[in-house]
């Protein structure tokens, strides 16, 4: 898309200069926040155990109440609750670019013990409570805080295992999870991927995410083993303390493409990811990266870099409406899990994917709230 999102736009209700009626400018003033780790049945065992996503509120004086959504589970709740309460409450806003001020006082202040990780994904949430707040004050979706004229149907890919499912479902685009796990799994990947494409079809995307379980000498013999697929792209290759690595490989795995980004941070991480040319595809997850804030310093990063922007986990209220109203790709990526299995249903009046589509709501702010019972 050729979208225009104003960062930096002031973002203030619209004066009907001329007519009687003038609507007054409300600064917002941050009263209290609070962050809350979830109570979970569904995580998957790993560190998700204990340091999924945290739930943010912010209420300003008014009592407005935003919600915001962030990583690091309990050490996150601890900076949010501990640190960022303290400095956060008396700040005022009424505009994007006060809330990227917001962001920055907030990122200096964390630097010694921050710059990456859990104190991001902590801002992360403080910075999507802070968009909640500003489209809940304006009565617009945060979409529209940013762009006048947003997407609204945005295509989706599911990530997971259950192929038939995704189909069924009317997904048109499908990325699987496969991990290295000795010789065996070339061919365990070439099962998967033939029936990705076999059940999608020829037109499909299909993509496999390795989760940084391959090596230099993996890529290239899985590459040679998977050219007959026409993936579209491999995920996390390698760390991201790879990136030299990846993008000299990156030209090697031609014309599928390279993919990464989850676990960077900041425009400042993503500043490596650009000089060491590792992605084709950068792939920030808004609630871990520094929320929107940070998302739009990286797509305009991304623009200067030629590369383009999936964000990660892009079909969860906060990746899309940033995806609905910017550059990024129109491609956002769903977690359906699999068939008939039990979930954490967090987030009440998140928007599902349809017939291979998500749309994000037309409500105020994200247009979602946390539902109370996981609290
Ligand atoms: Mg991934």
């Amino acid at each position: 898309m050729t979208g225009c999102w104003a960062y930096g736009s002031q973002g203030s209700i619209p004066t009907e200069v001329g007519s009687t009626q003038i609507k007054r400018h409300v600064r917002l003033k941050v009263a209290s926040v609070r962050a809350v780790y979830p109570n979970y049945k569904h995580t998957a065992p790993s560190w998700r155990t204990h340091l999924w996503q945290i739930v943010v509120r912010i209420e300003t004086d008014a009592g407005l109440v935003g919600w915001g959504f962030g990583g690091g589970g309990k050490s996150a709740v601890e900076i949010v609750n501990g640190h960022f309460a303290e400095i956060l409450v008396g700040k005022s806003f009424d505009s994007v670019s006060d809330i990227s001020d917001i962001w920055d006082y907030l990122y200096a202040e964390s630097i010694p013990y921050g710059r990456k990780g859990i104190a991001i994904m902590a801002l992360s949430g403080v910075d999507l409570a802070l968009f909640d707040a500003l489209g809940k004050a304006e009565s617009v979706p945060v979409a529209r805080l940013l762009n006048d004229t947003p997407r609204r149907q945005i295509r989706c890919y599911a990530t997971g295992t259950d192929t038939d499912w995704y189909a069924e479902r009317g997904f048109t685009a499908h990325k699987m999870p496969h991990r290295w796990a000795g010789d065996s799994s070339i061919e365990t990947a070439v099962g998967v991927a033939e029936k990705m494409r076999e059940v999608h079809g020829p037109d499909a995307e299909v993509m496999l995410d390795v989760y940084m379980s391959w090596d230099l000498a993996i890529t290239l013999k899985m590459h040679d083993a998977l050219k007959h697929i026409g993936l579209y792209w491999y995920e996390d290759i390698l760390t991201p303390d790879d990136l030299a690595e990846i993008g000299s490989l990156r030209r090697k795995t031609r014309p599928v493409k390279m993919a990464g980004g989850e676990h960077e941070f900041t425009a400042h991480g993503f500043a490596e990811i650009a000089r060491t040319k590792a992605y084709d595809i950068w792939q920030p997850d808004i609630t871990w990266c520094g929320g929107i804030t940070a998302g739009l310093r990286i797509l305009e990063m991304a623009k200067a870099a030629k590369a383009e922007v999936v964000p990660h986990r892009g079909g969860e209220p906060w990746g899309l409406h940033l995806i609905a109203a910017s550059d990024c790709e129109d491609f956002a990526e769903v977690l359906p899990g699999t068939r008939g299995a039990a979930t954490d249903d967090l987030w009440i009046g998140a928007p599902e994917a349809v017939d291979g589509y998500i749309e994000p709501g037309d409500e105020s702010g994200f247009g979602v709230e946390p539902n109370s019972d996981l609290l």
